[in-house]
């Protein structure tokens, strides 16, 4: 391996362990006395999580209020009013509890809380912030990597545009990673969690600006999800299975920190933005179209790939690759999602707008007229 130079630098404090959950009241008291939960409406309060935490969280010493309108692809506005509450309420610790909608909108909501203004103009660049409240995130599916990374991702209201935050002020202070909460995760989300994090680790090994210690954590990502996540969605009940793929999802949102994703990842946020479907999905939609055009300008990556996915080489990749979707139930397209044939112009102009990086980290730099046309072939209708 050819070592070329380099910078890497990611202080995130991983906790990681059944049964980890434990120490987040100790975690969060370090930081501070009042802490603002960030969840959504449902599925911790479900699982019992929700009451578990805040039991822990008091019983550190800390008062504890609870924000629960994290929504999936969550809005600027969503961030805003978080940030606000938290602002009056003199939040000092801020802590995620759940999936990656709601680990990102906790990050941005501990972003707006320290640096005055919309959201959106720091994500454009129009401001540049400082800091951040102390985060402590307690993922809870094991796909967005979230809980490993300085992003988050947000939908402006107004435009639709889905870009990230990226700040290092949103690194967590502590990222408590239990692969026993999720266990509850259902089937179909674990489907589309686990894609999306094989996602983030293909994405990040292919990027024009992935350093040597990336790689290596990419590629171990995708041959822990390439042999853990079928047999987990087939209903194997292994907690080590469990720690596996829980362990690959952290290590492509660590990936993506330094190497950032490409064109799957670029093409789809203007989709969700604008149509509000499952990431993972419209990701799934996506990813054969676009690699199908991509493989002659990195044969090799792609056979490394093929093979940690249990193809043979690049010639077979996306076939792999499909048979690996089927085996998850997650063949679709953009029309099965709801996206319409009128929305690619669009899609086409936004994805430039919000992605442009990404669109030029792939492997093959794709026109604008080769993005309408991979567009057009993932409608598929
Ligand atoms: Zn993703």
């Amino acid at each position: 391996m050819q070592i070329n130079s380099f910078q890497y630098y990611l202080p995130v404090n991983l906790i990681f362990g059944p049964g980890k959950t434990e120490v987040l009241g100790e975690e969060a008291a370090r930081y501070g006395k009042k802490v603002m939960i960030v969840t959504g409406r449902r599925s911790t309060k479900r699982s019992g999580l929700l009451d578990r935490a805040k039991s822990l969280l008091e019983k550190a010493g800390t008062e504890v209020i609870v924000f629960d309108e994290a929504e999936p692809n969550p809005s600027a506005s969503t961030v805003m009013r978080g940030a606000g509450i938290a602002k009056e309420a003199g939040i000092q610790v801020i802590v995620g509890l759940g999936g990656g909608s709601i680990m990102d909108c906790s990050k941005a909501i501990a972003f707006a809380a320290c640096n005055e203004g919309p959201v959106f103009d720091y994500i454009y660049g129009k401001r540049t912030g400082k800091k951040a409240l102390p985060l402590i995130l307690v993922p809870t599916t094991c796909g967005t990597g979230s809980e490993g990374n300085c992003f988050a991702v947000l939908t402006d209201d107004g435009t639709k545009d889905k870009k990230s935050l990226r700040d290092n002020s949103v690194i967590a202070r502590a990222s408590i990673i239990d692969p026993d909460l999720m266990k509850t995760m259902p089937k179909k989300v674990l489907a589309s969690v686990g894609f999306d994090a094989l996602c983030h680790c293909m994405e990040a090994y292919l990027s024009g600006t992935c350093s040597q210690i990336t790689e290596l954590f990419a590629l171990e990502g995708i041959r822990l999800i390439g042999e853990n996540l079928i047999p987990v969605y087939n209903g194997l009940e292994d907690i080590e299975a469990w720690c596996r793929i829980t362990f690959a999802s952290t290590l492509g949102g660590m990936s993506i920190n330094q190497a950032g994703v490409t064109a799957p990842h670029g093409l789809e946020h203007p989709a969700s933005g604008l149509r509000n479907i499952t990431h993972g999905r419209g990701l799934a939609a996506l990813a054969p179209v676009i690699y199908r055009r991509s493989i002659s300008s990195a044969p090799e990556k792609f056979a490394w790939i093929s093979r940690l996915l249990g193809g043979t080489n690049e010639t077979d990749f996306v076939s792999t690759l499909t048979s690996f979707l089927e085996k998850l139930d997650l063949r679709t397209n953009l029309a099965t999602e709801g996206v319409k044939a009128a929305d690619i112009d669009w899609m086409t102009e936004n994805a430039f707008k919000v992605s442009l990086v990404s669109i030029q980290n792939h492997p093959k730099v794709f026109t604008e007229e080769e993005v309408r046309e991979i567009y057009r072939e993932a409608l598929g209708d």
